[in-house]
């Protein structure tokens, strides 16, 4: 391998959406996204990943990025019956 291959950033997962992250949140330990035109952003670099963007309850005007839960991948519930609310 070249020297120049050696230096090159490993393109991970996880510098992919690094990049667009703008804070952390602490109640859901997970990343936050300033908007959720962001959010989608990031979730488009991982197609067929099932995942989706949504608001955080906890930072208002913020959003994460999450696995659907199995239930709704399988199609027997919608998101909004799995988590009661309607921002999902
Ligand atoms: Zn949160």
């Amino acid at each position: 391998m070249s020297k120049n291959l050696d230096r090159r950033k490993p393109k991970t997962p996880a510098s992919r959406w690094k990049k667009h992250q703008t804070g952390w949140c602490y109640i859901h330990n997970k990343a936050l996204f300033a908007s959720r035109k962001v959010a989608r952003r990031v979730v488009r670099d991982y197609p067929n990943s099932g995942m989706r963007e949504y608001a955080c309850e906890h930072v208002a005007g913020f959003f994460h990025i999450g696995h659907l839960p199995q239930v709704v991948r399988d199609g027997l519930l919608t998101t909004r019956e799995v988590y009661g609310r309607d921002d999902v």
